[in-house]
């Protein structure tokens, strides 16, 4: 069955379709980039930043899912410049990438008007103008009735370290659909290794990394990134017991996650809501595991001082 036709189901076509926006969106970045001018706007505050790059991939990514998919609710990081011109890109829907997933059989009717779509054109925006590139993804993901069901982690520097080889790569994942763009690896069973922000850090943070009794803690920055991490088996755990992260920085990483056999939660081990109404601020933080069956430990292993600093 043709992916372009009405009859393939939708989240197939949207799936495939956003496997190639964000393909697109890691080539504007990489653009702004390599052209070196950056155009840096501070947003909440001067650890907020939002640059070109953010701007125009958005552009390109809601401007492309609009377009195929007009009835479709989707919410972007960055305010809307609707006096931009379009990104001078059109997504071919007759050339869409193989995506070898299954929809689930309760999604096969899923409709444009039940889907709500939460883009971070670029997660890591501070590190990508620290030239920590490693750090950089795009992330669109899919909900609908409230649950993250699929996403895209699209990393534009993958590979940057390694001349010759192919820059830049995508993951994509349907919860019980399948996962594809990389090989889930599991962490190590000897040792815990928890993954935390770099950039955004205070004391409750801090405290519910010490009170999971870690080996070892990577700070990096962006949740898709430490998604990743977890995904290649290089973490156990992402624990960020901060109101910092929103709903797009969760949404396909959630997803993707779960659709390898980890889960995202918040800090207290409840469901992150997608709706569309829904406020943007994950205001009760992140908790995340590579093993779904791990989660629930470490969950309580967060003390509660923490958990009460953290409301909805
Ligand atoms: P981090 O783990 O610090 O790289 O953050 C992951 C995502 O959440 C990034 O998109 C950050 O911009 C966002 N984030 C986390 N904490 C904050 C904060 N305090 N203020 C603004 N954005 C934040
Ligand atoms: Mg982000
Ligand atoms: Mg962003």
């Amino acid at each position: 069955m043709s992916l372009t036709t009405q009859a393939a189901p939708l989240l197939n076509r949207l799936i495939a379709s956003s496997v190639a926006i964000a393909n697109q969106a890691g080539k504007i970045i990489r653009d702004v980039m390599k052209k070196g001018e950056l155009g840096i706007v501070e947003k909440e505050h001067a650890n907020d930043l939002q640059t070109e790059a953010d701007r125009a991939a958005q552009q390109c990514i809601i401007g492309s899912l609009a377009k195929q998919f007009p009835k479709i609710k989707i919410i972007g990081e960055e305010e809307d410049e609707p006096e931009r011109e379009s990104c001078g890109w059109t997504l071919d829907v007759n050339n869409l990438p193989s995506v070898a997933m299954s929809c689930p059989p309760h999604l096969l009717a899923l409709k444009e008007e039940e889907v709500v779509v939460w883009v971070d054109p670029l997660d890591g925006t501070s590190e990508y103008t620290q030239g920590l590139l490693d750090h950089v993804t795009v992330l669109i993901g899919i909900a609908t009735g409230g649950k993250a069901i699929g996403g895209i982690i699209h990393q534009p520097y993958y590979n940057y370290k390694n001349p010759g080889g192919e820059l830049g790569r995508t993951i994509w994942g349907v919860v019980d659909g399948g996962l594809g763009g990389l090989v889930v690896a599991k962490p190590p069973k000897e040792k815990m290794i928890v993954t935390t922000t770099r950039s955004h850090s205070s004391s409750t943070v801090n405290d519910a990394i010490a009170a999971v009794k870690p080996d070892e803690v990577l700070r990096v920055g962006g949740a898709g990134h430490k998604v990743m991490l977890l995904l290649e088996g290089l973490a156990h755990a992402y624990v960020f017991a901060s109101p910092g992260c929103k709903k797009w920085d969760t949404c396909a990483p959630q997803a993707v996650l779960e659709a390898a056999g980890g889960i995202m939660t918040d800090i207290k081990g409840e469901q992150i809501p997608y709706h569309a109404n829904v406020p943007h601020r994950n205001s009760t933080g992140v908790l995340a595991t590579a093993i779904a069956d791990e989660h629930s430990k470490i969950s309580q292993m967060i003390p509660q001082h923490v958990k009460d600093n953290l409301k909805a």
